[in-house]
C-alpha cells in the first residue's frame, strides 16, 4: 500500500503552505482568560496554600495563585473548543484513498485523578472514504481533547470517534504514547514507563493495514 506519511512539523509546514490557499488556523495559542474565574480559582489556591505549610504570603508566593489560575485555565482550555467544528471547518472531496498518517504529535494533558501532566505522542491515521481534511486540523483535534482533564485511554478513543463521526472514513487509528508524572513522581514512581493505548476502527481492524501503521510508526 502507498501510503502517505507526515510527522507533525511536517503537517505544520505543509499547513503553512497551505496558507495562501483555504487554511489559515494552524495552532492558535488561546491566552484568553474569564477574570471572574482566574479570581475564584485564585482565592481556592491561596487557601491551599497554607495548609501545606506554607505562607502565601512571602514574596515568592504572592502572585502564584493568580498564575496557577490562569495556568489550569490554559491548560484546560479544550472544554470551551468543539473538535467537530474544527474538522469541519476544512473538509474537501477527494478521491485518495489510501493511508494518511500524522504522526509524533506531541501530546499535553492533565490526568483527571491527580490534576498532574502526562506528555508524550500522538500518532493518527485514517483511510478516506471520499472526504479528506486539512492537515493541521488533526493535531488541532488532538490538542483540543488534550487540553482538557483526562485519562490516556479515553482521550485516544475520543480522538479516534470524532475523526469517525466527521469523515465516516474506512478507518481510523490512533495509538497514543505517554509517561504520567503521577507515576514518576509519586506512588508507584516508575520512572521510565511509558503507557501505550490504541483504538482503530474499520480496515485497520483487518491485520495488513494494521500491521502497515505499526510500521510506519515504528512500532512492528
Ligand atoms: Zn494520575
Amino acid at each position: 500500500m502507498s501510503t502517505h506519511s507526515l510527522n507533525d512539523r511536517e503537517t505544520k509546514q505543509a499547513a503553512s503552505c497551505a496558507s495562501a490557499g483555504h487554511d489559515h488556523s494552524r495552532y492558535r495559542r488561546q491566552d484568553i482568560y474569564d477574570e471572574a474565574a482566574t479570581e475564584t480559582i485564585a482565592g481556592h489556591v491561596a487557601g491551599i496554600l497554607p495548609l501545606l505549610d506554607e505562607d502565601p504570603a512571602r514574596e515568592g508566593l504572592f502572585k502564584t495563585p493568580a498564575r496557577v489560575a490562569r495556568s489550569l485555565q490554559f491548560l484546560t482550555q479544550g472544554y470551551g473548543m468543539d473538535p467537530e467544528a474544527i474538522l469541519k471547518s476544512a473538509l474537501f472531496e477527494e478521491d485518495y484513498s489510501e493511508m494518511i498518517l500524522v504522526k509524533e504529535i506531541e501530546i499535553f494533558s492533565l490526568c483527571e485523578h491527580h490534576l498532574l501532566p502526562f506528555h508524550g505522542r500522538a500518532h493518527v491515521a485514517y483511510i478516506p472514504d471520499g472526504k479528506i481534511v486539512g492537515l493541521s486540523k488533526i493535531p488541532r483535534v488532538v490538542e483540543v481533547f488534550a487540553r482538557r482533564l483526562q485519562v490516556q485511554e479515553r482521550l485516544t478513543l475520543q480522538i479516534r470517534d470524532v475523526l469517525s463521526d466527521v469523515l465516516k472514513p474506512l478507518g481510523v487509528a490512533v495509538v497514543i504514547e505517554a509517561i504520567h508524572l503521577c507515576m514518576m513522581m509519586r506512588g508507584a514512581e516508575k520512572q521510565n514507563a511509558v503507557t501505550t493505548t490504541s483504538a482503530m476502527s474499520g480496515e485497520f481492524m483487518k491485520t495488513p493495514t494494521r500491521a502497515e501503521f505499526m510500521r510506519l510508526i515504528n512500532k512492528d
